[in-house]
């Protein structure tokens, strides 16, 4: 398993320029590729080759001096980039989805220089203080970060900041045993929710950053269009979006490092399509509730950070030589944490109230303990028992939650 280490780059003014100007051409050439390919199918039926198409970025790079001022490399990458493109179009083809054919790619939607053979193009000083990249010069890295040994590499423009990231081999430290098991359920009301009782909320940053994003759009939008002054807004907003993006990843780092840290196993739901479709279904048997406009951005922020959340879990677990377990996640919400009795009626809105047994949890929290106990792990592995949970106001976070909840539903 592979391990990114991101280092933030500070170009000088002219770096910058030579590294915007890298993207530009980068992307052009993306482009290019993709109408060739696009017009001779049209008007030919004939599909242009990988291999035709890279012949002919060799004859390019002798005739435009410009295309010939960008490593090479980072051109391949890009043909490279294409060839998936048209590899995903074919299979969501094949498998009856909606195809989506490759898109155009305006300077917005274009921030990476990807180096296949980084090792062979990156060179760092003794120091690791600097980092040369061809055509673009010797680059100040952040200090104090100490990058192993790297194959891939990429340089990615966020907003106005730029990083190098390097791919690198994952050292395995294995953590001391905790001999405890968690489940962790992708919450419909929060975000997440262990089965110890933890929910891992919409933490308020999230609020305060939307208020922040909605003065910037204002400002971009009273501004006339195409001027400098509004060229300058949408930089702010494209940096205001990157702070709360860069807030959110530390939060969810934290987070994860929290889970991983405290025990053996890991249990989690399989990815798969009706885990994906879960908050929608969420918001429509709480009709009124998410939809508000003002809602939108904290959904949007908190559907993608389950993805991240796992996916820092998974990394974390690995380096840490802690287990992961994957479990069937279905009906998990409305099954019983302690007598397994399946029944819709139980959830209540947050709450998960048994219509068998009576057990009280906090709804998300009884789908974190059923995930759990899905993985059929000896009772011994289990952690904390069922009984400590029954009343969900005796988990400090379910507690506040669920005391705001009530106020919602009072108001
Ligand atoms: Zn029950």
């Amino acid at each position: 398993m592979k391990r990114i280490e991101r280092v933030r780059l500070y170009p000088t003014a002219g770096q910058r320029r030579r590294l915007n100007f890298a993207l530009d051409v980068t992307r052009q050439l993306f482009n290019a590729l993709l109408q060739q390919r696009r017009d001779a199918w049209r008007m030919r039926r004939y599909s242009v080759s990988t291999k035709e198409q890279y012949r002919e970025l060799t004859a390019l790079r002798a005739e435009d001096a410009r295309v010939a001022a960008v490593y090479r490399e980072c051109q391949d990458a890009v043909l490279h980039r294409l060839d998936l493109a048209f590899a995903a179009f074919f299979r969501r083809i094949k498998q009856g989805e909606t195809p989506g054919y490759p898109r155009f790619r305006g300077h917005l939607r274009w921030g990476q220089l990807e180096f296949p053979h980084g090792d062979r193009a990156l060179k760092f000083n003794a120091e690791q203080t600097k980092v040369k990249i061809p055509g673009i010069g010797l680059v100040s890295l952040r200090k104090g970060r100490r990058v192993p040994t790297f194959g891939r590499a990429w340089l990615v423009r966020r907003g106005t900041h730029w990083f190098a990231c390097f791919e690198c081999e994952r050292d395995v430290a294995p953590l001391p045993r905790t001999g405890k098991s968690i489940g962790i359920d992708r919450g419909v009301h929060v975000l997440a929710a262990t089965s110890e009782g933890r929910l891992i909320g919409n933490p308020r940053f999230l609020a305060r950053a939307r208020l922040l994003i909605e003065r910037f759009q204002r400002a971009v939008s009273r501004k006339r269009r195409g001027g400098k002054n509004r060229r300058k807004a949408v930089r702010l907003l494209a940096r205001a979006y990157e702070r709360i993006k860069e807030a959110r990843r530390d939060f969810l780092h934290k987070a994860a490092r929290k889970i991983v840290n405290a025990s053996d196993a890991i249990v989690l739901e399989a990815l798969n399509l009706r885990s994906m479709t879960r908050s929608a279904k969420g918001t429509m048997e709480t009709p009124g509730r998410n939809v508000r406009a003002k809602a939108g951005l904290n959904r949007a922020l908190l559907d993608s950070s389950f993805g991240l959340l796992r996916q820092m879990i998974v990394e974390k677990a690995v380096e840490a030589a802690r287990t992961v377990v994957e479990v069937d996640p279905r009906y998990s919400s409305q099954e019983c944490a302690r007598c397994a009795n399946v029944a819709a009626e139980s959830r209540r809105e947050r709450r998960y109230v048994c219509i068998g047994c009576g057990f009280r949890v906090h709804a998300d929290v009884n789908a974190a303990l059923v995930i759990r106990g899905r993985a059929e792990l000896r009772p011994a592995a289990r952690g904390a028992s069922l009984e400590d949970l029954t009343d969900p106001r005796s988990v400090p976070d379910a507690g506040a939650e669920l005391a705001r909840c009530d106020q919602e539903v009072a108001a």
